[in-house]
């Protein structure tokens, strides 16, 4: 693990850093640096919101706008993302979630 950083800044030519771009399945925003959160359909546990996004299954990100939230508790795009029914208590899991990460004052700002 040691010794490698500086090895490799010193290959030629500039290389862009791979930087994983994250998509919000409501509104389709691709962004590396607003904080999406990832929701997981677990094989054992259902639909589960996963922060670390680290969790074993398919999953799917929202961005941090309230409105995606919003839309993603009421809409079918989460469902359609991670082709499972999210049934009404997952939906009150997102829709809790929502309430206390983001603002929908927040959308009206800038
Ligand atoms: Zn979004």
């Amino acid at each position: 693990m040691s010794g490698s950083i500086g090895a490799r800044a010193s290959r030629k030519g500039p290389r862009p850093k791979h930087v994983p771009l994250r998509t919000c399945v409501v509104c389709r925003d691709k962004d590396a640096k607003r904080q999406f959160v990832r929701i997981v359909r677990t094989p054992d546990e259902g639909v589960q919101i996963d922060p670390t996004g680290k969790r074993n299954g398919r999953g799917a990100y929202l961005c941090d706008k309230y409105i995606c939230w919003e839309r993603a508790v009421v809409g079918t795009a989460l469902d359609r993302a991670l082709k499972a029914d999210i049934d009404a208590d997952v939906r009150n899991v997102l829709s809790q979630y929502a309430d206390e990460h983001f603002r929908k004052d927040d959308n009206v700002r800038s």
